[in-house]
């Protein structure tokens, strides 16, 4: 969804609502406003997701130092401020060393977003 179809399809929800509230038109362009925002969230850190990774050096393991090595894509789900589901595609990288996991710190990562420990397989 973007924007014109958001407009449009308020066009067409007013059209099948002809009687709807005031309040009722807000909760709806609320609920509409909310999904556009999490799909142009997901948009923009999958857009600086890539820059991420290759312009910066290895990044070291929390803890013991180590270069950490790519460990493939993991997907992250987050709820934004308007309730909606975020499905955030984030390179996970592993120590080789001490075999910790996280995701490198980006867009996405926040206070909750510390190194995620796995056990080692
Ligand atoms: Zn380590």
């Amino acid at each position: 969804m973007d924007g014109l179809e958001l407009l449009s399809g308020m066009t067409e929800w007013r059209q099948q609502h002809p009687k709807a509230t005031l309040r009722e038109m807000e909760v709806e362009l609320d609920e509409r406003l909310a999904q556009l925002r999490a799909k142009m969230l997901e948009d923009m850190v999958a857009a600086s997701e890539v820059a991420d990774w290759s312009a910066e050096a290895t990044p070291r393991c929390p803890e013991c130092g180590q270069p950490m090595t790519k460990s493939g894509a993991a997907t992250r789900q987050l709820t934004t401020f308007g309730g909606k589901q975020l499905k955030l595609k984030r390179q996970y990288a592993r120590c080789p060393a001490c075999g910790a996991g996280f995701f490198p710190s980006g867009p996405g990562a926040g206070a909750a977003a510390g190194p995620i420990h796995t056990a080692s397989a």
